[in-house]
């Protein structure tokens, strides 16, 4: 399966000695391992191994095979141990592959080892252990020995009275090098042998029994008759075609397995294993193929990615298209003109699982080429889908954020759908962002990318205009359906006449009821980050936070408790305020509990089902309701931002926005971004189809530039502004920007470890190329208990970050900074 060049090409090629293993830790290395005999013959660049780490056995990756250490090094060879295991006869990575997560952990400074695990599908990664029993021969020797002296004999005799045992017991009791070294010779000598056991439930194939007829020929010549299960049987697997699974003819004959085993025996039928695929779209019902003509400026579009295709070099366009304009159609052609070429695709998204309904159009137009791969799929089913793609029998990958490192072979084309979207970027370590991987994934493979968007990220935005992507345009929406209309209403003026009570506008509750008397459907989303419900005191102005991690509250109603949404720390609601012990206390905000509970009450005859990650936890059921949202079962979606993502539902015509403006509050440079984005999105959901669709924003702040132009829609205007901003306060696109955050549960400690660094930052900034800003608390202070400090190092470009960077962390290293309580985020996106 893989077409890495393993040395049967080159004849008599001398072996590898040593091998590179990337080690799945926070650690920005790799360590250096000899090969012993066995291990030397069969290893390939990109198998896992088995390698002693300290007194723990780890798995990790060979990512460079060498045939002498090369003195430069500086490695002592005969400090360098013995790798134990090869767990893959055929790598699970290609060198594209290593490459690329190399590249990726270099650029976000994190572990490669990490970042090769985070490529792979879970599951794959579950631990391993090796487990050793004796075997006959080795019994036949057990009885020899008299006296048990040497390491072999004892561990012979330990392994004659354990049975199976696994190799950190038998280092438990022995020591690790004692008793590995012997545990081979042992193997060798077939004395003893090994298996690998994964500790945890590991992703593997799927098999079943099956069973089949033979040819009379090859029945044995016996005379004895059929019983009457026997019979049964045969009768019932002439009625299938011949072969049925094992179960299944049991529980349909109503017989025994040995009657079948019997029958095997006697060569009427033979039972084998088949491997089943996992389909995450298994009896899903697929779309009508749609035949479309294409519009001139989809044509145009198409022709300039087409052509790049053509050339075989790297290029980069941004496809900015307002919501409408047709960009799926015009992925799907794309790759289909890339399969035609004998190359694979791959296709980011955010969500997929709040887009069954993209999925299911993948599916029929491409079939089994498509592979899926997002996290709301099953570990086996993930694991098949990666297979299909590692194998090439799948050659267009779709899926979310880690898909990136998908291992399609022969790359042509990757598309990135809704490129701006934060999901992109991962938040914990290795911290990546899947859009910024995909380019350099593409640069790298010679390929097309295509990121799209209605409201590209401020970064790509700048980048079409820079050159760096070639900028594509589809401006108008198929069938010039005109874009709905936003209308901002203000607030202010409702709480003025209603008071505290104001939640819904009187003018969007007037407008959902003309969209339901007209048999259309509505969408009612809140700005959940910032927009839940907590308790405030109306005398102190303080409001309720959580011990450990300085966040408000959020009050659930179904429970009765305030939890926080961090750390998940619950309690009760008190009576009154624990500052000033006023007894005003009053909730403010709306959690989508309650806002659900009003709608319920004002629309009792609508059907409404909410949406967020509160109720849609368990797999599959975004889907259930998005599915039956699409065929018109349920009126009205109320939930978070997720709603406003890539859905196509035409009969909505009504999307009603709650609140927006806690999300400008945060402390984040892009939360103006976020928000028009957000708006931008969710007004594209209204009016997909023939009908024209309506949005309502309500606010307190109708005059903020990121409302005035998700007014207008007017992505032009809302970039002047905010590109200005972003210029005059020295934020990206301008400068490279890295956050630090030192978290440690002793603020003291987490203190003290942030001023060496800060030293140790000003001091490698000899030429005052970077700004040095903090250590401040966190926006977030506490979080899980942990305090949480924050150092922001702005530079001129990437190399002199890079640089400062680097030599302040060794520096820092040396005047014993816990480098363990320090995380380095390059890029970051979200400031929290
Ligand atoms: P976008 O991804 O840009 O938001 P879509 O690709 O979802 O837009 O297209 C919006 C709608 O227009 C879809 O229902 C799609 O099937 C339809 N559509 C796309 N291209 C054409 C075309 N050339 N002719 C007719 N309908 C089209
Ligand atoms: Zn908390
Ligand atoms: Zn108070």
């Amino acid at each position: 399966m893989s077409n890495l060049a393993t040395r049967s090409f080159i004849e008599d090629a001398p072996l590898p000695e040593f091998v590179e293993v990337a080690l799945p830790l926070p650690l920005r290395q790799v360590f250096t391992y000899r090969l012993p005999v066995g291990l030397q013959e069969n290893i390939q660049l990109g198998a896992r191994l088995l390698v002693p780490f300290g007194k723990r056995q780890l798995t990790g990756y060979a990512v460079a095979l060498h045939q002498k250490i090369s003195p430069e090094l500086g490695i002592e060879e005969a400090t360098i141990k013995d790798a134990l295991e090869l767990l893959d006869s055929e790598p699970l990575l290609t060198e594209e592959i290593i490459k690329l997560t190399q590249w990726t952990a270099d650029y976000y400074a994190t572990s490669w080892g990490e970042m090769l695990k985070a490529s792979l599908p879970a599951g794959i990664n579950a631990a391993v252990e090796q487990v050793y029993s004796i075997t006959a021969k080795g019994l036949d020797e057990l009885l020899k020995i008299t006296s048990a002296n040497s390491a072999k004999a004892k561990i012979l005799q330990f392994l004659g009275g354990t049975g199976e045992i696994s190799s950190r017991e038998i280092s438990k009791k022995f020591g690790a090098s004692y008793s590995q070294r012997a545990l081979r010779e042992l193997v060798k000598e077939n004395w003893a042998s090994v298996f690998h056991r994964t500790l945890t439930a590991q992703a593997k194939p799927k098999r079943r029994k099956v069973v089949r007829l033979l040819p009379p020929e090859s029945h044995k010549p016996d005379q004895k008759t059929f019983s009457e299960a026997q019979t049964k049987i045969v009768e019932t697997l002439l009625k299938t075609d011949g072969e049925i699974v094992f179960t299944d003819l049991i529980e349909t004959t109503d017989t025994s397995a040995s009657s079948i085993n019997t029958l095997a025996k006697r060569g009427v039928l033979e039972i084998f294993v088949q491997e089943i695929r996992r389909d995450p779209l298994e009896n899903a019902t697929l779309p009508d193929l749609l035949n479309l003509t294409l519009t001139d400026e989809q044509t145009t579009v198409l022709a300039e990615i087409n052509f790049a295709l053509q050339t075989q070099k790297y290029k980069a366009f941004l496809l900015h298209g307002v919501t409408g304009s047709g960009k799926t159609e015009i992925y799907i052609r794309a790759m289909k003109e890339v399969l035609a070429k004998g190359k694979s695709a791959l296709m980011l998204v955010p969500e997929i699982a709040l887009t069954p309904v993209f999925s299911r159009r993948l599916r029929a137009v491409f079939g089994n080429e498509v592979a899926i791969l997002h996290s709301n799929l099953s570990t086996g089913e993930r694991f098949d889908e990666w297979r299909r793609l590692r194998a090439g029998t799948a050659r267009i990958a779709i899926g979310t954020r880690s898909a990136v490192f998908a291992p399609l072979q022969n790359i042509g084309l990757i598309i990135v759908d809704e490129e701006h979207d934060g999901s992109y970027r991962q938040h914990e370590s290795p911290f990546y962002h899947g859009r910024d991987v995909a380019i350099v994934r593409a640069n790298f493979a010679k390929a097309v990318v295509v990121l799209g968007s209605a409201t590209p990220a401020l970064e790509s935005f700048h980048n079409s205009q820079n050159g760096k992507y070639d900028y594509l345009t589809l401006p108008n929406r198929i069938g010039n359906r005109p874009l709905a209309t936003a209308e901002l209403v203000d607030m202010r003026e409702v709480f003025k006449v209603d008071g505290k009570n104001a939640i819904f506008s009187p003018q969007l509750i007037e407008a959902i009821e003309e969209t339901h008397s007209r048999g259309e459907q509505s969408i009612i989303l809140l700005n959940r980050r910032g927009f839940s419900s907590f308790v405030l005191c109306r005398a102190c102005g303080e409001t309720i936070r959580c011990n450990n991690c300085d966040i408000t509250l959020t009050f659930h109603k179904r429970e009765a408790k305030l939890i926080c949404h961090y750390c998940n720390h619950r309690e009760r609601v008190p009576h009154k305020c624990p500052l000033c012990e006023s007894k005003f206390l009053y909730f403010v905000g709306e959690g989508t509990e309650q806002i659900e509970d009003i709608l319920r009450r004002k629309f009792s005859n609508l059907k409404i089902a909410r949406i967020d990650r509160d109720t849609t936890s368990r797999r599959k059921s975004f889907e259930e309701v998005l599915m039956s949202f699409s065929r018109g079962e349920i009126d009205m979606l109320v939930g978070t931002q997720m709603l406003a993502k890539g859905h196509d539902f035409p009969n909505v015509t009504l999307v009603g926005v709650i609140s927006v403006d806690a999300g400008l509050a945060l402390p984040d440079f892009r939360s103006a971004e976020k928000t028009f984005q957000l708006l931008t999105q969710v007004a594209g959901r209204a009016g997909r189809g023939r009908l024209q669709g309506r949005v309502l924003i309500q606010t307190f702040h109708p005059e903020h530039y990121a409302l005035r132009h998700a007014n207008t829609q007017s992505y032009e205007d809302f970039y002047a502004e905010e590109i200005r901003f972003r210029k005059n306060l020295n934020y990206p696109p301008f400068v490279a920007l890295a956050s630090i955050l030192i978290k440690h549960s002793n603020y003291n400690y987490a203190f003290d470890n942030a001023q060496i660094l800060r030293d140790c930052l000003q001091k490698s900034n000899v030429e005052k190329s970077c700004i040095v800003l903090g250590p401040a608390p966190a926006p977030l202070a506490r979080l899980k208990g942990e305090h949480r400090l924050q150092i922001l190092v702005k530079a001129g470009n990437r190399t002199k970050l890079r640089e400062t960077l680097d030599f302040a962390l060794s520096e820092a290293q040396e005047k014993f900074c816990d480098l363990r309580v320090v995380n380095v985020e390059i890029d970051p996106v979200n400031l929290l």
